[in-house]
């Protein structure tokens, strides 16, 4: 089905010649309401040629911008009539402004009434500002078909796979059904039974029906009407959507590129889908801006829409959505950049996104693909440098080899996951062994994990208690047993023979910060609970990574 526009100053006809294309009159406000279901509002249709017109006939100006968005679609196809009895009006220029903002290049003109004067001089009005628009006469049937056939297939091809949403011009109730909505599928298709969402709750589709008819499935581009499942009528109308669930992210701030801008207050009505949103809008350039919308709406990256002037009737700019998720703005200088950013006519899509979440944001999903995410390939291999310098950082910190934990990795890189550290470690050697990332062979031979793992124990229970002499032998724990367990991170080494578990000097540090500083051996072996064999060796390394200082009298004061 192809859907069209009517365009054009009040009276020029459109109406009449849509009755003549279809045999039906378009204006059935009354007759629909009488029959409900059974009627597609406001729509008028027939064949041609093969090929399935809706029209959708729009009344009056102030409903004219939204039931062009509406009713056709973000790029509509435009059926522009002009009288040959007045010619060129203010509402004709008003309606050409709108085309011009919606981006709209196919535009057909009818003269109509040329029945009743002689066309030439509204043609020679038309030619001046539609210099490349066909142009037929409203007597001639054959030729207004004819080009309306070259119209519709000069139309990009719907995409019946694409993810659904339907923006709902009108909601009504029929008795025995329940909660109708109507709108033009622009994409996409709907069937019986399928599972909507509608303002985060599911809906089913109980029926459908377009062009009066009952249909098991409806492709876009239609006009079509849903009967729903699960929601009363006065919880969902016009500017609403319906939509394949978990596909669009609503959104509050966009950033758009301006189509034919002529003067910007700071607050208008952003027409986009059927949808009429006040916004407050941040210009950034001349031909771009931050619009920040009352209301948040599913909307994509390639959104075709307008902004308007309610106050005084004037159509302020058109706009294609550029970003749903912008960068904000409060650094020094990046209303600048991103100004000149948006001066490209597109925005960066994020750095680092999972792919699905580019779809919903109607990005294209390319870039380098690392599971679940698409990365920006430069920033990824800058991450793998960053993680490298993170990693040896964090080893000269701490007791050695333990293990940087996942988290604290994944933090020190400003990634959103830690899965995204994992799949930079590959290719690097290391790996991951209970979420802490460590050298390969970092573990220990089973005989020996198992005597380590005693010993953790005991220090687990009383983490300054050295084991003795005596009790490693019986562990069967010599020095090379031992150096191998500092080696993998699982015990610190204070002295010969003395080991305490991995974050004992940073353990110890905590305790003695507690302590009247300066304190003396005593009283540091007191509060660590543990022998003097233990407590001057390990007062010692702390002097040597500068948590401690000594004194000349042998006191010590925490100050790492
Ligand atoms: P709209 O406001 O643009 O929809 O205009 P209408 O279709 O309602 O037409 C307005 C008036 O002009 C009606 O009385 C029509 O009968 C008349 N009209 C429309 N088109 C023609 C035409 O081509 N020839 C003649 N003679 N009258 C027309
Ligand atoms: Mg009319």
């Amino acid at each position: 089905m192809h859907v069209v526009a009517t365009a054009g100053h009040v009276d020029h006809g459109k109406s009449t010649l849509v009755q003549r294309l279809t045999g039906m009159w378009p204006d059935r406000l009354a007759e629909e309401q009488r029959r409900g279901l059974t009627i597609d509002l406001g729509f008028a249709w027939t064949e041609i040629d093969g090929r399935q017109f809706a029209f959708v006939d729009v009344p009056g100006h102030e409903r004219f911008v939204a039931n062009m968005l509406a009713g056709v679609g973000p790029v509509p196809a435009v059926m522009f009539v002009v009288a040959a009895t007045e010619g060129w009006m203010p509402q004709s220029d008003e309606h050409l402004a709108a085309i011009a903002a919606l981006g709209v290049r196919d535009v057909m003109v009818v003269i109509s009434k040329d029945d009743l004067a002689d066309p030439a001089a509204a043609i020679a009005q038309v030619r001046e500002r539609l210099p490349d628009a066909p142009i037929v006469r409203g007597s001639d049937l054959d030729a207004v078909r004819a080009e309306l056939v070259a119209l519709v297939d000069r139309l990009p091809a719907p995409d019946g796979d694409a993810d659904v949403r339907l923006w709902v011009d009108r909601s009504f109730t029929v008795r025995g059904a329940g909660t109708v909505v109507t709108g033009t599928l622009a994409a996409g298709t709907i069937r019986v039974g399928d599972e909507l969402e509608h303002d985060g709750r599911r809906v089913t589709v109980r029926g459908l029906q377009s062009l009066e008819r009952d249909r098991d499935s409806v492709a876009a581009v239609a006009r079509v009407a849903v009967n729903l499942r699960g929601i009363d009528r006065q919880h969902i109308g016009r500017g609403d959507t319906v939509r394949t669930p978990g596909a669009w992210l609503d959104t509050a701030e966009i950033d758009v590129a301006l189509r034919n801008p002529g003067e910007l207050h700071r607050q208008l009505v952003l027409h986009i889908g059927s949808a009429a949103v006040p916004v407050h809008v941040r210009p950034l350039g001349p031909a771009a801006a931050r619009l920040r919308l009352t209301r948040p709406l599913p909307l994509r990256v390639g959104d075709i829409g307008l902004l308007r002037d309610p106050g005084e009737h004037r159509i302020a700019a058109g706009t294609e959505v550029l970003d749903v998720r912008p960068p904000p703005l409060r650094r020094r200088g990046a209303a600048r950049e991103r100004a000149q950013e948006l001066a490209t006519g597109r925005a960066r899509p994020p750095v680092c996104a999972r792919a699905e979440e580019l779809r919903a944001m109607g990005f294209p999903v390319s870039g380098q693909r690392v599971g679940d995410w698409v990365v920006d390939p430069n920033w990824w291999a800058r991450r793998r440098e960053r993680l490298a310098s993170a990693l040896t950082e964090w080893s000269a910190a701490h007791d050695i080899a333990a293990g940087m934990p996942l988290e604290t990795a994944r933090q020190a890189l400003g990634l959103p996951a830690t899965e995204l550290v994992v799949e930079l470690l590959s290719g690097t050697g290391l790996e991951v062994v209970d979420g802490r990332i460590r050298r390969p062979g970092a573990s220990l031979p089973p005989r020996v994990d198992k005597a380590i793992q005693t010993v953790e124990e005991w220090l687990a229970a009383e983490p300054f208690r050295a084991p003795e002499a005596d009790e490693l032998a019986e562990l069967k724990l010599g020095a090379k047993e031992l150096a191998a367990a500092v080696r993998v991170g699982r015990l610190t080494r204070i002295a010969d023979g003395i080991v305490l578990g991995p974050n004992a000097c940073e353990r110890a540090a905590e305790v003695l910060r507690t302590l009247p500083q300066p304190f003396t051996v005593a009283e540091a072996k007191r509060a660590l609970d543990t022998t003097r064999r233990v407590a001057v060796p390990l007062l010692e390394e702390l002097d040597r990574r500068r948590i401690t200082r000594r004194a000349d009298n042998g006191t010590r004061t925490v100050v790492g």
